[in-house]
């Protein structure tokens, strides 16, 4: 073969080599691909959290940046902070009527408008992250939080959990139910409501205003989440005991919620995919809130200007009591709010079966 030649055969063995390769690739993309597979989605998430909130905010991005990679580019979601787009109370509401596709949030913002949404974040004496994930994912749970969405065309997924919140900060030590009488103190939902059958003063405060009220005194007490998020909004320069465990949170579920229409049009990849990358995300903002938790306790352990202190017993029984005695009150007012306290108890019984045989023994060993 003259250099000419083989120079030819070359050419051509490469180009079809190249070809083949080229419709194999086209091949697999289209068989992977069940709908409108050139079709790109632009959608927008809109949040409850402030700008560049760690974990929470930052989650619900990582969580839209990992979607765009992993479909490709087909589903790009542009995550808007509270207050970019709308106000962050009014997450679910723009979600419910499609001005956006989705939301990030947690279901007790919307007790107004759906008091048993409660039972899908966080109440009272209730499920840790790991009941919760048992309970939505495999035990009848996120059934039935869709069934609540339902008609709201509101779709919602699990996506993350704060892990157990820290009791507060107060400005003096709680040694009884005596010390709670007239307390005033930044507590929201059920948790608020269990706080004044104590005989607290339960206040209602955003997030941003928390600092500045408990610094001057206007309110005696306060709860944010745990030591990460606390340290960094500098709770411990306003008051010097801090409290655990966050008997009112005992692990926040947060959820996504997605526009019922929108979802829809999404080919079945994409719905696969938003849904998987819900659960990966739901695991990783637990992981990382505990690994920050874990590294800021030790910090906050450091200081000598401020006390941790766990709540008396008696305390807490008492506010157990009381918490059981609200929800009860509640279910007998609300048919709906009813049927999700049933379902949760009944879970939330055998959970706790399981539990003091498991985990709570392991961890009682001495
Ligand atoms: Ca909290």
């Amino acid at each position: 073969m003259s250099p000419k030649n083989w120079l030819k055969t070359l050419a051509i063995t490469l180009s079809i080599g190249l070809l083949s390769a080229c419709s194999e690739q086209e091949i697999d993309s289209t068989a992977a691909q069940t709908a409108e597979p050139s079709k790109t989605y632009r959608w927008k998430m809109v949040t409850t959290w402030p700008p560049g909130f760690p974990v929470l905010q930052q989650g619900a991005e990582r969580f839209a940046d990992n979607i765009k990679v992993m479909s490709n580019g087909r589903l790009n979601i542009k995550v808007y902070a509270g207050g970019e787009l709308i106000p962050p109370l009014q997450t679910f509401d723009a979600v419910s009527q499609g001005t956006v596709e989705m939301g990030h949030g947690s279901a007790y913002y919307w007790a107004g408008k759906v008091p048993e949404a409660q039972f899908f974040s966080t109440v009272p004496f209730g499920m840790t992250a790991r009941g919760m994930n048992a309970w939505l994912y495999d035990g009848g749970g996120l059934e039935l939080w869709r069934e609540v969405y339902k008609p709201f065309h509101v779709i919602p997924f699990p996506l993350g959990n704060t892990g157990v919140q820290m009791g507060g900060w107060f400005n003096k030590e709680i040694n009884s139910l005596a010390d709670i009488k007239g307390l005033k103190m930044r507590i929201p939902g059920l948790g608020g409501k269990v706080f004044a059958k104590a005989g607290g003063n339960p206040i209602l405060l955003a997030g941003s205003e928390v600092y500045t009220a408990l610094e001057r005194n206007t309110i005696d007490a306060t709860e944010w989440i745990g030591p990460y998020h606390d340290q960094r909004l500098g709770l411990y320069r306003a008051a010097k005991h801090y409290y655990y465990p966050g008997w009112h949170e005992p692990g926040t579920v947060l959820e996504l919620t997605v526009n019922e229409r929108a979802w829809n049009t999404l080919p079945a990849d994409l719905q696969a995919i938003v849904s998987n990358a819900a659960q990966a995300e739901n695991v990783r903002m637990l992981s990382e809130m505990e690994q920050k938790n874990i590294s800021a306790l030790a910090e906050l352990q450091q200081r000598k200007d401020i006390q941790i202190h766990r709540f008396p017993d008696d305390v807490l029984q008492k506010l157990k009591t009381l918490t059981d005695e609200t929800l009860q009150e509640e279910a007998a007012k609300d048919p709906k709010f009813k049927r999700v306290y049933d379902a949760y108890q009944t879970f939330r019984q055998q959970n706790d079966a399981w539990s003091d045989i498991s985990e709570n023994a392991y961890l009682a060993i001495p």
